[in-house]
């Protein structure tokens, strides 16, 4: 594609200033087209701890003005193979969960349109159930590559079935998943019981847990990675509770013992050739954030993976 919209000229309007798009990009309605969208979704409802993640698409959206238009780790300019726009946020029901999960998979659909690949900001975890269904749609069911402290494969909370726990019980039962391709990264911290592990297992994820990166070179575990993806569509579906509360103090259900942004960056870069297909970032609670620690760490990831779907040519 050709005339490629960028981010502003920072030698003419400075990073602080200005619109407040995703890394400074033209918004949808601005450009003929996109390849890659990038769009928000502030809904916190299917939260079991603490809430906040409603505010998380636009505090991502200003942690990003520092993004360069040249990534060195990959050595490319993401905006410049690929047409990357902000389509904003989506208004979804804050009081009726069901109807908020309607309207968000009706609105995935029409973004991505006949061949867009979009990259979601949330909101809580219970949004990757609806995003997924629109990827099963396109592709059939998804090596789902799910970055988490936590397994988020549990079957009900106070016997509601859909909140942030739980999406991928759900999209399992839906049949949205490959489960000979599928894997949680980073998980960690205290369980209900051992039988929270061996119904994730049971269900069909592989998992590189947190302690494995304590142990393991990274070549080691991101050649783990690509061996269970394989050249399967990918969805990355990423929860910045991923990180250490180090680095990402800002988000809901915290655990101590977590990825470093630099491991963490790492793998995503690892990802390269690799077929994604597309991706969300969520749980992103500014209320509990300091100095955009959580912010930047989340515009970081979301710019590597920009750069991992751009040079697969989308
Ligand atoms: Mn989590
Ligand atoms: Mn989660």
């Amino acid at each position: 594609m050709n005339d490629l919209k960028g981010p502003v000229d920072a030698s003419r309007v400075p990073r602080y200033a200005g619109d407040t798009t995703f890394a400074r990009l033209p918004r949808l309605g601005d450009v003929s087209d996109a390849d890659i969208i990038i769009w928000g979704v502030p809904f916190d409802t299917g939260v079991s701890y603490r809430p906040g993640a409603r505010f998380g698409p636009n505090h991502v959206r200003q942690s990003s003005r520092l993004l360069r238009p040249y990534n060195p780790a990959q050595g490319i300019e993401p905006f410049g193979r690929a047409q990357v726009a902000d389509a904003g946020d989506i208004g979804v029901n804050p009081f009726d969960l069901a109807d908020a999960i309607s309207t968000l998979e009706d609105a995935a659909r029409d973004l991505s349109g006949t061949g867009r690949s979009l990259i979601t900001v949330g909101g809580d975890h219970t949004i990757a159930l609806p995003l997924l269904r629109v990827q099963h749609e396109r592709h059939g069911p998804v090596a789902v590559l799910h970055f988490d402290a936590h397994l988020d494969t549990w079957d009900t909370y106070f016997g509601a079935p859909y909140t942030h726990g739980t999406p991928f019980r759900r999209a399992s039962e839906e049949g949205l998943v490959d489960f000979d391709h599928s894997m949680h990264v980073g998980i960690r911290g205290p369980l209900y019981s051992r039988l929270d592990l061996d119904e994730s297992e049971k269900l069909g994820f592989a998992a590189v847990h947190c302690r494995d990166f304590a142990r393991h070179p990274l070549d080691d575990i991101i050649n783990r990675v690509r061996a269970r993806l394989g050249d399967r569509p990918v969805y990355v579906t990423l929860d910045i509770d991923v990180l250490d509360p180090a680095f990402a103090p800002g988000t809901g259900t915290p655990e101590a013992g977590g990825l470093s942004s630099m491991q963490l960056l790492e793998v995503l870069r690892g990802l390269e050739g690799l077929n994604i297909v597309g991706a969300d970032v969520v749980e992103v609670a500014p209320a509990y954030d300091h100095a955009e620690i959580t912010g930047i760490a989340a515009a970081h990831v979301i710019y590597e993976l920009l750069g991992v779907l751009a040079a697969e040519g989308r």
